[in-house]
C-alpha cells in the first residue's frame, strides 16, 4: 500500500465505527477480577497497545504511535509531550555519566542547550563536528558513545550526507539519532538511511495547525529497547487530545506538504533574482551546495528556506513590512511566517557569510503564492520609498 493511502487508514478501529481514533481519556483502567488485572499488567511488558494505564497512553496514543512507527520504519516509536522533550528523553536513555558524544554544528538550538545545561551536569560531554563530515574517525574518543545529527541543518538547511556518516559511526560502534522534524517522517526516513533513532517535534508538519505540542523518537534495536525504557521508567506520554490531533493532521501531511514545499520554491526563487538578498539557503535550489545529496536522499523540501541579505540592508525592517507572513516562533503550520535568525556563526558553513549580513527564516505557508510574492514585493517597495 502507498503511503498516502496508509496516511487515510492508521487508527481506524474498526468496523463498524468512527474514521479516527476515538478521544480516550483515563488515568484508571477498571477490572473485575485481579486476574484480569494481572493479565493486562504482563500483557503490556511487551505490547505497548495494551491499554493498562494512562502513563502508557490510551488507546488514542497507541494509535498515533503504530501510525509514526510505521512511517519511519521503526520497531516502535514513543511519545512526548513536545519535541525537545523527545529530543532530551532519547538523550537521557542512551548516554550515562561519562560518555562523550558528537554534535552535528548546525544542530537546533534548544538541542544543545539541553547539551550544555543539562547533560553536563551528569558529566555528558560532546563535541562539535561540521555538517559536511563524512568520516568521523577525527572526533572520536574512546568514550563516544553517539553521534546527533539533523539534516538540512536548523535554520541553514545544510544537507548531510547520511548513509556515509552512519557508516562511519557504526564502524565505530556509536548510536546516530536523527533529528527528522524538518522531513517529518515524509519527505526521507533517516531510519532506511542508516540512523538507529529518528526524532520528530510534530509540534510542526504532524500536527500541521500550529495548535498541537509533541515529539515522537522512533527507532531500532538495543536503541529501541532502551528508549522504550526510558520512557516507561519516567512517566512519558502523550495526552489524547493530544495524540488526536496529531493524527488528525496526519491524515493530511503529504498534500499539506506538497504545497508548502511549491509556496517555499517560488519564493525562494523570487528572492534570489533579488537586489537585496546575498544567498538563499534552500537544499532543493541548484545552486545549494547540498542539492546532489538532497536529491539523492530526499523525495522533496519543505515550506522551510532562510535568505542571507547583503550587508547593510536591514532585515527586521522587512519583517515587520510583511503583512501575510507573520513573525513568530516556530514553524510546520498552514500559515507563512518569519523570523530574524541568528545562527551560531561556529557553524563551519557560515563562515563564507559577511558578519553584518542579516538573515531571515521563512516558513512558506498554504496561502496563495500570488498573495505571498505581491506581500513580499509590496514590503521591498516601501522600505525602498522609505530610504
Ligand atoms: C521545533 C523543533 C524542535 C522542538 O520542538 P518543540 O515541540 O518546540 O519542543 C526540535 N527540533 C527541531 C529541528 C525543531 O524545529
Amino acid at each position: 500500500m502507498k503511503r498516502e493511502t496508509k496516511l487515510c487508514h492508521y487508527g481506524q478501529p474498526g468496523l463498524p465505527g468512527p474514521a479516527n481514533p476515538p478521544v480516550v481519556r483515563a488515568s484508571t483502567i477498571l477490572h473485575q477480577t485481579l486476574e484480569s488485572y494481572k493479565a493486562r499488567k504482563t500483557a503490556r511488558e511487551s505490547d505497548d497497545s495494551v491499554l493498562s494505564y494512562g502513563r502508557r497512553g490510551t488507546t488514542t496514543a497507541h494509535a498515533l504511535m503504530e501510525a509514526i512507527a510505521d512511517l519511519e520504519g521503526g520497531e516502535g516509536a514513543w511519545l512526548y509531550p513536545t519535541g525537545v522533550a523527545a529530543i532530551s528523553a532519547v538523550l537521557m536513555a542512551l548516554l550515562r555519566p561519562g560518555d562523550h558524544f558528537l554534535l552535528v554544528d548546525t544542530i537546533f538550538a534548544a538541542t544543545r542547550t539541553f547539551c550544555d545545561d543539562v547533560l553536563a551536569e551528569f558529566g555528558v560531554r560532546y563535541d562539535l563536528f561540521p555538517s559536511d563530515a563524512t568520516d568521523l574517525t577525527p572526533y572520536i574518543r574512546p568514550e563516544t558513545r553517539l553521534v546527533f545529527v539533523e539534516s538540512p541543518g536548523s535554520q541553514t538547511f545544510e544537507v548531510m550526507d547520511l548513509p556515509a556518516l552512519c557508516k562511519s559511526a557504526h564502524d565505530h560502534g556509536l548510536t546516530v539519532v536523527a533529528d527528522n522534524t524538518y522531513a517529518s517522517g515524509w519527505l526521507y526516513q533517516p531510519l532506511a538511511l542508516g540512523c538507529d533513532v529518528s526524532v520528530i517535534a510534530g509540534t510542526k508538519y504532524l500536527g500541521g495547525h500550529a495548535d498541537v505540542m509533541m515529539g515522537a523518537a522512533s527507532a531500532t534495536g538495543e536503541a529501541a529497547q532502551k528508549i522504550r525504557a526510558g520512557a516507561i521508567v519516567t512517566g512519558q506520554t502523550l495526552a489524547p487530545d493530544e495524540a488526536y490531533a496529531t493524527l488528525r493532521g496526519m491524515r493530511t501531511l503529504s498534500l499539506r506538504l506538497e504545497r508548502h514545499e511549491t509556496n517555499a520554491l517560488q519564493l525562494a526563487r523570487w528572492l534570489e533574482g533579488r537586489t537585496e538578498v546575498a544567498r538563499v539557503l534552500h537544499p532543493a535550489l541548484p545552486a545549494h551546495p547540498g542539492h546532489a545529496l538532497w536529491a539523492r536522499d530526499a523525495s522533496g523540501s519543505n515550506g522551510l528556506f532562510s535568505v542571507a541579505f547583503v550587508p547593510g540592508f536591514d532585515a527586521g525592517a522587512l519583517a515587520d513590512r510583511l503583512r501575510l507572513f507573520y513573525v513568530g516562533s516556530s514553524w510546520g503550520g498552514f500559515e507563512s511566517l518569519v523570523m530574524p535568525i541568528a545562527p551560531a556563526r561556529d557553524r563551519a558553513s557560515l563562515r563564507g557569510l559577511p558578519e553584518d549580513s542579516q538573515i531571515l527564516r521563512f516558513h512558506a505557508g498554504l496561502e496563495h503564492i500570488d498573495d505571498l510574492i505581491e506581500d513580499l514585493q509590496t514590503a521591498f517597495d516601501a522600505l525602498s520609498e522609505s530610504q
